[in-house]
């Protein structure tokens, strides 16, 4: 039998433990060096990595630095100078706290810490080999701490064996100092690897500025500032629009008080603020920066911080839900541009100006169409583009809507593609529009409205339809049965599974009954008893709405036309289907002669 008496773990092996839960690979010893380094208060950081952070991570900055005594304290467990007691926790306002990230790492890695103190004439240089202290010297260098980091898992086989390819770690470590990056862009920052200068950020910077230097000026383009208040929670940022969504979570980036977290509230909120704006598969671009009172969040959930939790989940649920929203919904003309090319939003378009009625003007006779220009929304003062015919002002063809957020000033119908494709000529370029997706976002919108406001309109049938549903349909239809008549349905129980219907929504006007409700119906019990009420019938709306809008391929008179776009311009959400497919596709002028070789 093997001495199976209590011991007590030497602090050695306490460490190697506790570094399982702090540092599982190299990126997760880049985050614990860099978040040591902000909370130094370092206007610059350099990271220099090797063989993906397997061989050598070292981190320096120009921070506070720290004494003999401090520095010989800090690689010890539980050695912090962030916290006094527990109380603390939940009035910090660093990103460190509990003491045993230097701790760890040491444990598990070869680990060279070179420091001096502001101000100080010498600094202090330790080593330490797999947690066992080594040399401890003066030393010189600049003010400020260097953290180096060699052979991590060199004395724990088992967690090397974790290690991916040096590749691989390479991401993981980017992406961790992409993260840092983008939380704390007043800190200038470099980062190299394998001896090559990957990035260079200068400090002072905004999180607009950052986003430009790690990703580029036209990704930034594709993106919407964020600025929202709700209760105690502020939200700022950015907020990709419903096009440059992508098919993983990968760049959604929430950071709260500046630290990167992530919760199960959170994601569901962000796929709830794009709602309607996405297809199922899409996964939307955020950057989003989350300001809640510390003693509102506990970021004391996770040894490494990742995973925080709220005092009030659904505060900060609506606040990040009511900022998506407000920031997709406002000016969306820049959406559509910004969204489907690699144009930037021309610099005119969403200039709100007071609402002024647009001169309508026939074209010129050379032009075979005589279609008249449309004027939508709130109209700028600008005046017609020069190589447009003008002209004596008319009487507009229709009124602006009063409230809309216009995507052009004016747009000319030029006719119907290949049946189906609704083709326009605005100042700043073409728009193809598809009507049946355009027709679905009208009726979605105008629904939702009379469904909140409880005004929703049925017509009576002339015949009552009787339908008989699946097994599989007839039980969720009776539980759904209030909410079908709150949505318009007038509908009873026939016996069996049998059920009668003698009114419709009347904005459904000439849809079929039987068409519309099975689906309807499963449509109701898919998005799952836990969403709620009035989720559900957005859901149901959506699917309604598609049941009854313009077929595929309807033909459309030019007044149909006229009537779908001015709906369109004047809709919340313009740019989607409610299933998230785009409603239209924008292809600037600019765009057309970047094509033409016209630059
Ligand atoms: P924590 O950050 O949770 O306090 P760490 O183990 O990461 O724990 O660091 C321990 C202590 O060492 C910190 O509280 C801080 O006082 C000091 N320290 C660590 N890194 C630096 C640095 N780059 N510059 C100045 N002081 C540092
Ligand atoms: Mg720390």
């Amino acid at each position: 039998m093997p001495d199976r008496h209590i011991q007590i773990l030497s602090d050695v092996v306490a460490n190697q433990i506790a570094a399982g839960e702090v540092v599982d690979r190299p990126a997760s010893v880049l985050k614990e060096l860099m978040e040591n380094a902000i909370d130094a208060g370092a206007a610059r950081i350099d990271v220099d990595i090797q063989a993906g952070g397997i061989k050598r991570i070292a981190v320096s900055d120009d921070g506070s630095g720290m004494d003999r005594d401090d520095a010989l304290l800090s690689v010890e467990r539980h050695a912090t100078s962030k916290i006094r007691d527990a109380e603390d926790i939940a009035r910090l306002d660093t990103l460190g706290f509990r003491g045993e990230a230097l701790a760890a790492i040491a444990s598990v890695s070869r680990f060279r810490l070179i420091t001096r103190l502001f101000g100080a004439l010498s600094g202090t240089e330790l080593t330490i080999t797999g947690g066992r202290l080594g040399d401890v010297r003066e030393a010189g260098g600049p003010q400020g701490t260097t953290v180096e980091v060699r052979d991590l898992f060199f004395n724990t086989p088992a967690r090397r064996k974790f290690l991916r390819a040096p590749e691989t770690e390479s991401g993981h470590l980017r992406l961790a100092f992409l993260t840092q990056a983008l939380g704390h862009p007043a800190v200038g920052m470099t980062l190299q690897a394998d001896g090559r200068p990957i990035y260079a950020l200068a400090g002072d910077a905004t999180v607009a500025d950052r986003i430009r230097d790690l990703f580029g000026l036209e990704y930034l383009a594709r993106l919407r500032p964020v600025s929202y208040e709700h209760g105690s929670v502020r939200v700022s940022g950015f907020a990709g629009v419903p096009a440059a969504a992508r098919l993983d979570r990968g760049e959604q980036y929430v950071f709260i008080n500046r630290r990167p977290a992530s919760a199960p509230t959170l994601a569901r909120a962000v796929r709830e603020g794009y709602h309607t704006l996405l297809a199922s598969d899409r996964h939307p671009v955020v950057f989003l920066f989350l300001e809640i009172p510390p003693d509102r969040v506990d970021v004391n959930v996770h040894p490494a911080k990742r995973e925080v939790r709220f005092r009030d989940h659904d505060e900060v649920r609506d606040a990040v839900i009511g900022a998506l929203r407000r920031s997709l919904a406002s000016d969306g003309a820049a959406v559509l541009a910004a969204g489907s090319g690699p144009s930037a939003p021309p610099a005119a378009f969403g200039a709100e100006s007071a609402p002024a009625s647009f001169p309508i003007t026939d074209l010129p006779p050379v032009r075979a169409f005589r279609y008249p220009r449309l004027p939508l929304g709130p109209v700028s003062e600008r005046p017609l583009p020069p190589d447009l015919p003008g002209g004596e002002p008319a009487a507009p063809t229709a009124a602006a809507p009063s409230d809309g957020k216009s995507p052009w000033d004016w747009c000319r119908v030029l006719g119907q593609a290949g049946s189906l494709y609704v083709v326009l000529e605005t100042a700043e370029g073409l728009v193809l529009l598809d009507p049946h997706a355009a027709h679905e976002r009208v009726l979605f919108e105008r629904f939702m409205k009379a469904v909140a406001a409880g005004r929703v309109e049925s017509q009576s049938l002339l015949v009552p339809e009787t339908i008989t549903l699946t097994p599989a349909t007839v039980q969720p239809c009776r539980r759904h049965l209030e909410l079908l008549r709150a949505m318009g349905f007038g509908i009873s129980e026939f016996g069996g599974d049998t059920m009668v219907v003698d009114a419709l929504p009347a904005l459904f006007g000439g849809a079929s009954a039987a068409r519309l409700l099975p689906d309807l119906v499963s449509e109701l019990e898919s998005t799952g008893p836990r969403a709620d009420r009035s989720r559900w019938s957005e859901e149901g709306i959506a699917q309604a709405a598609c049941k009854s809008a313009i077929k595929q391929r309807d033909r459309l008179t030019l007044a149909e036309i006229e009537k779908l776009v001015l709906d369109l311009a004047s809709a919340d959400m313009p740019y989607t289907c409610p299933h998230g497919r785009p409603t239209m596709v924008w292809l600037s002028f600019s765009e057309l002669h970047r094509r033409f070789g016209r630059t």
